[in-house]
């Protein structure tokens, strides 16, 4: 039974910065209505209105809407429309002013100490922490009232009690990239340190600058309005947003105009600013922009457009059904896994086969809802395990099922064992997972289950660190523990990708055993035809996440009709004839066309 499937072209395409930034619906709200503000504010010149600081004592306090005057007028009779677009322009100005000022001597200081290390690192460090060290607005304060009142002792206040935001940011990032080898290359080719900074680090560090920038310029907008608030900033009869809120206090409840026009007007700058600015952070961070450093689901997003039969009858262990897996990406989904199906049958092992980045692992893992998520989704298809489709039960149901009719074995035993716990402690953990069974009964269970996968003197080596153990017997522990709750399918996801030949052997050997005595089925994930050979009974073949070709391992080694089959068969080396790899270079051409 071989069945061959031709590959569509690869709908996925990469979205630019500004496509990343409009899907974010928040962010481009900001830059709308800081657009807007920023636009007004620079046409204030060009605008026809009255003089902001012309008085018209005869006509105070009128309410908005009046004759000539939009927004109403203030305590001393001066439009406030006309007050509130120059003071916008003046808050705005002093505000990004400040911003740059505090960004480049801070980053200054923090790419130096960053560099530099030693007593420089020290001595401008300290300076910093002394900075620091006082509550900042507090700091502002003093500085003004050491300098003097006014916007331009304002802005030089606002600009140095936020070096240090800038200075240790930077002087971290600078810091970690200052050993690395592309620093080392500059410097064997013989760069002098201005240029090693300022060509290799800074353009390194630049998108931390921007970020930091455009996450701090709403608050020190905020900033120069409260100290022009406490009349430290900008003098009459000069209009700042700050100084039209703390002038129109006065007349709170008999014209609350005068107070609220200004404040609203610096809660819109100063929101749609900071919504803008953490747009901009996520789209310049890819780490944030996948969703990275959110705390994953516990259970894969699933967006299935068509709700499949919830069941299947006479189904067999595990049951995929046109199952596709992508990553969110901004607005849009990257398929990583297309319409991918497949049947398993209990003691039955089938193997899925393809090149490093074909979907295997993420096909493996979408079973059980374990793609990390976000950014992982499920768009479509049905898991039947035991008939019941799995991506339709309720979380905690899911959640139940790992490890308990699904275990893993993954690829790196070093990186899933935990590497400060004793190795029997861990399958015994393992066991007490899904099992009410006390620590001494668990831990005579791991003792059975070391000995079961082939583990000499489990006794002794029970109390072992992962470290201590050799690659296979570490993969060994990592099948015990897939084994402690007898599963009916085991999924092992390149299990002997990390070892030797003589290893991957035993192990392979290991696990045809187990299939055999327990009734296993085995999903056995590999890029190595050898070793499909070796254990399957049927094996799948993915290339672009999909499965191009599927059947009985003997026939479609025999007779393999899809050409990129040929291909992998063809890099298994056979005594006495050369090694053959698999041709990367035609599929790369080919994918690249359009
Ligand atoms: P393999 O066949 O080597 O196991 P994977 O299943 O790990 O390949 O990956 C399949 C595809 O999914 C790859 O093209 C990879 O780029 C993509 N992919 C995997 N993990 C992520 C992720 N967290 N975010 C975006 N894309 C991913
Ligand atoms: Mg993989």
């Amino acid at each position: 039974m071989t069945q061959s499937v031709t590959t569509p072209p690869s709908s996925s395409k990469r979205r630019s910065k500004w496509q990343l930034l409009m899907a974010n619906r928040l962010a481009a709200a900001g830059l709308f209505v800081f657009g807007f503000i920023l636009v007004v504010a620079i046409l204030a010149p060009l605008l026809p209105m009255p003089d902001p600081n012309m008085t018209d004592q005869p006509n105070r306090l009128l309410p908005p809407l009046s004759q000539g005057h939009l927004l109403g007028t203030d305590h001393l009779g001066r439009d406030i429309l006309s007050r509130l677009i120059w003071g916008t322009q003046i808050s705005l100005i002093v505000g990004v002013s400040a911003t740059a000022l505090a960004a480049l001597f801070g980053s200054l200081i923090g790419l130096v100490a960053g560099y530099a290390r030693g007593v420089t690192d020290s001595v401008l460090m300290r300076f910093v922490d002394m900075l620091m060290a006082f509550p900042y607005i507090l700091l502002a304060i003093a500085i003004v009232a050491a300098l003097g009142p006014g916007l331009l002792n304002a802005l030089y206040a606002i600009a140095l009690v936020n070096i240090p935001f800038f200075a240790r940011n930077i002087r971290g990032v600078t810091v970690s990239i200052r050993n690395r080898e592309f620093v080392d290359a500059a410097r064997l080719s013989g760069k002098g340190h201005v240029a090693i900074l300022f060509t290799e680090v800074l353009p390194n560090v630049l998108p931390v600058i921007v970020i930091t920038m455009s996450t701090t310029v709403g608050w020190m907008i905020l900033e120069t309005a409260g100290l022009s608030f406490l009349g430290l900033g900008a003098q009459p009869p000069t209009a700042d947003l700050g100084s039209m809120l703390g002038q129109a206090r006065a007349q709170l409840f008999t014209a609350p105009h005068a107070s609220i026009i200004p404040g609203l007007m610096i809660f819109a700058l100063v929101m749609s600013i900071n919504l803008l600015g953490d747009g901009i952070r996520d789209v310049l961070d890819p780490r944030l922009r996948s969703g990275a450093l959110d705390r994953p689901l516990s259970v894969t997003r699933i967006a299935r457009k068509t709700t499949p039969a919830a069941t299947l009858a006479d189904a067999p262990v595990l049951v995929v059904e046109h199952l596709s897996t992508g990553f969110a990406n901004g607005g849009a989904v990257t398929p990583a896994v297309r319409d991918v199906s497949f049947r398993l049958g209990k003691g039955e092992c089938l193997g899925i086969i393809g090149e490093s980045g074909s979907g295997k692992s993420v096909t493996a893992l979408s079973l059980m809802g374990l793609v990390a998520s976000p950014p992982g989704v499920i768009s479509g298809g049905a898991v039947y395990i035991g008939g019941q489709d799995v991506l339709a039960l309720r979380q905690q149901e899911l959640i139940a099922l790992r490890g308990a009719r699904v275990a893993y074995v993954f690829q790196d035993p070093l990186t899933t064992l935990h590497p400060l716990f004793p190795v029997a402690t861990q399958i015994a953990e393992a066991v007490m997972a899904h099992n009410h069974v006390g620590k001494r009964e668990a831990h005579q269970r791991a003792l059975e289950l070391m000995e079961t996968v082939g583990i000499r003197d489990a006794a002794e080596r029970a109390s072992a660190y992962p470290h201590e153990l050799s690659g296979g017997q570490r993969q060994r522990i990592g099948i015990a523990m897939a084994l402690a709750n007898d599963p009916d399918i085991i999924i092992a996801d390149e299990p002997t990708t990390a070892l030797d030949v003589t290893v991957q052997a035993r192990i392979l050997e290991l696990l045809q055993n187990l299939r055999r005595e327990r009734g296993l089925a085995l999903l056995l994930i590999t890029h190595d035809f050898g070793v499909v050979a070796q254990v399957c009974d049927r094996v799948a073949v993915m290339k672009n996440g999909q499965i191009v070709e599927q059947g009985d391992t003997a026939s479609i080694l025999r007779d393999p009709q899809h050409d990129y089959t040929k291909r992998l068969i063809a890099c298994v080396p056979e005594l006495g004839e050369g090694h053959a790899f698999l041709d990367r270079v035609r599929p790369l051409f080919e994918e690249a066309k359009p």
